[in-house]
């Protein structure tokens, strides 16, 4: 019987685990099979405070579970096959273990949805992102594009555009999804420019990424675009398929949290990507993290 359990291993579930284990709560972390979340896919890290020459995002996902054995935290390196939320304690299940919890901290993050391209996932990380703000930097003066019409996508376009020479945003229709403040920003830029009625549907390039192969949607018309980088910003979705009918989901299936980092579910907290679609930072999800662990902690106290 376990008096925490915290499911993922990103900057939320790992900082959960650090001060659980510090707080004497002796913690199980059930790190998924894809430990270490969305950071073990970018590589320089320059954002992350406490690292002034920076640092690649798997070593830092690294050194924060390192840190987090030197405290004795416990990992199962499987992924949750099902639980049930609705007994006391909570039962999970894993691939191979049947695990039972007083209280549940979730923090499985969201991942970026891809256009799920051969050519795009070969030349991930060489030219192609899905995080202008981790990869910006690396295009300093260059010229990129933008998928995706979007929130997310504008708020991409916005950021690129005060480093990169010029930033294009490529559409699928010929409207923006776009909230109309971030619409009307982005177009108020000079160097950003828009290809309407269009999807990429080759990534170019051999090592590194040299431009993309657009059809409009419209005349079906095929061409070709030299960048030097491509982000692509159709949105994210958040892990948490394995929670359906078990607590509540907003529309779009973050974990729908109130009270700082409390449930639907009196007992299971949230922390991180897979509650928050707003900030998506790493520095935010650790803070989360930590904060999960205060309000896990009151709940035991308040069960004695
Ligand atoms: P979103 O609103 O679902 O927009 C996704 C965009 O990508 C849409 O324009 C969509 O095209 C396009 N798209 C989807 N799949 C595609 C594909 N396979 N190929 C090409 N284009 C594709 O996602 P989001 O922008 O990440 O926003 C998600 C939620 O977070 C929204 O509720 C948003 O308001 C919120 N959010 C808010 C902020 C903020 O600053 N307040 C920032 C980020 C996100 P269509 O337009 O044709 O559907």
């Amino acid at each position: 019987m376990e008096k925490l359990i915290i499911i993922g291993s990103g900057p939320a579930g790992l900082t959960a685990a650090i001060y659980a284990a510090r707080g004497a709560l002796d913690p199980l972390v059930i790190s998924g099979r894809e430990a270490g979340g969305q950071l073990t896919l970018t590589t320089d890290v320059d954002d992350f405070p406490g690292f002034a020459e920076g640092i690649q995002g798997p070593d830092l996902m690294a050194n924060m579970r390192k840190q987090a054995e030197r405290f004795k935290v416990r990992f199962i390196n499987e992924d949750v096959i099902s639980l049930d939320l609705k007994v006391r304690p909570f039962v999970i299940k894993t691939e191979n273990s049947s695990l039972s919890t007083n209280s549940l901290i979730i923090a499985t993050g969201s991942s970026a949805m891809w256009l799920n391209l051969e050519s795009e996932k070969r030349l991930r990380g060489k030219g192609v992102s899905a995080c202008a703000v981790c990869d910006g930097f690396f295009f300093k003066g260059k010229n990129v594009a933008v998928v995706g019409g979007g929130d997310t996508a504008m708020r991409e376009v916005n950021y690129l555009s005060k480093i990169c020479s010029k930033v294009t945003v490529i559409h699928r229709r010929d409207a923006l999804k776009a909230q109309s403040a971030l619409q009307e920003l982005v177009k108020s830029k000079p160097n950003v420019d828009f290809i309407w009625n269009s999807e990429v549907i080759e990534v170019l390039g051999q090592d590194k990424l040299t431009g993309v192969k657009l059809k409009n949607t419209q005349s079906g018309q095929v061409s070709e675009l030299q960048l030097d980088g491509l982000f692509i910003a159709i949105g994210h979705k958040p892990n948490t398929d394995f929670l359906k009918e078990q607590i509540n989901l907003d529309e779009k299936g973050y974990v729908v949290i109130h009270d700082e980092t409390r449930t639907s579910v009196e007992g299971v907290f949230a922390a991180g990507d897979v509650s928050d679609y707003h900030y998506r930072q790493a520095v935010i999800a650790a803070g989360m993290g930590c904060k999960a662990v205060f309000d896990a902690e009151e709940y035991l106290e308040n069960l004695k």
